[in-house]
């Protein structure tokens, strides 16, 4: 009896490797190519981190004329929820991160080396695993979770590394004859990898991200096939990474301490390793404290927050891409019309250390993107976000005409309107602009510096009576809100008013706001003059009215 026999009865039905080297060949790609693939398990819930992963990996994948896939991760199948996986594939989508291969749907892939979603692939792994048996590279482990914890426990008391290494690999050194016996009564059992490192030696690695990092050689003899059949993900990703022919793995730096175990797999299973980049997490501040975005005491840890909020793909992506090269802002400002596949993103110029992920900052960016967009497109999104999270807008935007010339106010110029930073805003910062929501809440308001309301009553009054003409061109309609003020004794210049304090109470500026607080009822607003074009006279009228009344 040898090793093989061994194999042979352990997974009798396995395949041999050289059938899966023939069936998934080495990729076809141009030199340079890399092949990079995003990595989930399918828990629910879309982490943002894993949009942070998959716009880094698609982004170098298309730089180098590569490929991205989607590869799910589910072989802990206890941590599975329904749907896990269309929501991946739906959050992928909406974040406008298609990958090139993978998983499509719960169960369909596309591209020539799936299935792509692990539970599927079971045969594939136990004809590896079979394969390290033959080779005295694995073994068959027969502890019961009772033994398991009594050498945890003595580790414990003596105050030594735990695990399932050296002398306390109990099952390392069985005969393949006990094995086999072992296996023939029934007994159960799993698989382990036969480490061939020592603790007390060193391994060197170069990580894209991290630079050259040493850590001890891994010696643990960690579990490759569980006791359902299906893998474990340290040897799932060896299999995988190399059959799909993944030249880069970027992941989350929590991965980085498993590098030696990771590069050591590869080793034993004679696969040539890919290079490795750890990703700083996504961090948040919180109360001045660091600490990682978590899916349970952060809203904005969920993909799907996003788009709830409203906050374009485009604009996260943009943020993301800030956080992992810091060159892109000022790229950005260089270029602000150049669309993002043109950035050129760096693996290697990524943070070492802490991302911080900062929302105000985030929504900055938001309001940068929508300013540049058209009043179509804003128009477009808004409605396309209301049909599904906002009735009281969709109905506000029916009549498109309108809606374009409101989206349309300082828009399109040099220095559009920087207002809108999520569409869940859009109802807040055009609402006034619709005398159906303005005249039916109309208040009173708080004025500012003229805020005495004869003084107020006789500005609106005296500015329909003399000085407003719908028609008047832009320089026209301030000349005669100057004259107004000037009229009514305030300073018609607010330089002048600047240079004589105390003559007068108010100036032009504190006039104008007044009118604007009449028609908008706010303080801050894009130009008025562009907004009373957009009412017309007869609203212009109404609301000056009614602000005389209230
Ligand atoms: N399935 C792993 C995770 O959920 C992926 C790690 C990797 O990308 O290799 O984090």
């Amino acid at each position: 009896m040898d090793y093989k026999d061994l194999a042979n009865l352990i997974f009798p039905d396995a395949k041999e490797i050289s059938y899966y080297e023939e069936k998934y060949p080495r990729r076809d790609l141009p030199e340079g190519a890399c092949v990079l693939r995003v990595a989930p398990s399918p828990t629910g819930n879309v982490h943002i981190g894993t949009i942070y992963q998959a716009l880094i990996a698609k982004k170098v994948a298309e730089q180098t004329g590569g490929v991205f896939y989607l590869r799910v991760e589910d072989t802990d199948q206890k941590r599975e929820v329904e749907n896990g996986i269309k929501q991946i594939v739906d959050s992928l989508e909406k974040f406008e991160l298609t990958p090139h291969e993978g998983m499509i749907s719960e169960e369909e892939s596309k591209g020539a080396y799936g299935p792509y979603k692990q539970s599927q692939r079971k045969e594939v792994y136990q004809a590896y695993a079979k394969y390290m048996i033959e080779q005295g590279k694995a073994y068959p482990c027969f502890c019961t979770p009772e033994e398991l914890e009594e050498i945890r426990n003595k580790q414990e008391a003596a105050k030594i590394r735990p695990g399932y290494y050296g002398v306390w690999a109990k099952c390392r050194n069985i005969t393949v004859e006990e094995a086999a016996e072992k296996i023939k009564k029934g007994e159960n059992y799993i698989v382990r990898f036969k480490s061939p490192g020592r603790e007390d030696r060193k391994i060197k690695h170069k990580d894209v991200i991290k630079g050259n990092v040493e850590f001890p050689e891994n010696d643990q003899d960690i579990v490759i096939i569980k006791a359902d059949g299906l893998p474990t993900y340290h040897f799932a990703h060896a299999v995988d990474d190399h059959l799909m022919g993944t030249t880069h793995v970027t992941r989350g730096d929590e991965w980085l301490s498993s590098v030696p175990l990771h590069l050591q797999l590869f080793q034993e299973l004679g696969f040539k390793a890919p290079k490795y980049a750890h990703t700083a997490t996504l961090l948040k501040n919180d109360n001045g404290n660091k600490r990682k975005i978590s899916k349970r005491k952060d809203p904005e840890a969920a993909a799907s927050y996003y788009l709830e909020e409203g906050i374009p793909a485009l604009a996260v992506k943009e943020y993301l891409l800030n956080i992992a090269n810091s060159s892109f802002e000022n790229w950005r400002r260089a270029n602000p019309d150049k669309e993002i596949k043109e950035f050129d993103f760096q693996l290697n110029k990524m943070s070492v250390s802490g991302a911080l992920f900062d929302m105000v900052k985030l929504l900055d960016v938001s309001k940068i993107v929508i300013s540049r967009m058209t009043a179509e497109e804003v128009y477009e999104k808004a409605s396309n976000w209301a049909s599904i999270y906002s009735k009281e807008l969709s109905k506000l935007l029916e009549d498109k005409e309108y809606a374009l010339k409101v989206f349309g106010i300082e828009r399109g110029n040099k220095k559009p309107r920087k207002d809108i930073a999520k569409w869940s805003d859009v109802m807040d910062n055009i609402g006034y602009m619709y005398d159906d929501v303005f005249l039916n809440n109309a208040q009173e308001y708080p004025y500012q510096v003229i805020n005495n309301k004869e003084e107020i009553k006789n500005i609106l009054s005296t500015y329909i009576e003399k000085y407003y003409d719908e028609n008047d061109d832009k320089q026209a309609w301030f000349d005669k809100i100057k004259e107004l003020s000037g009229e009514l004794g305030y300073a018609k210049e607010v330089k002048e008013f600047k240079e004589n304090p105390g003559k007068w109470t108010a100036h032009v500026g504190d006039v104008s706001t007044v009118l604007r607080v009449a028609l908008t009822g706010r303080t801050n607003t894009p130009d008025m003059y562009e907004i009373m074009q957009v009412l017309g006279k007869e609203s212009v009228i109404a609301r000056l009215k009614k602000a005389i009344e209230l």
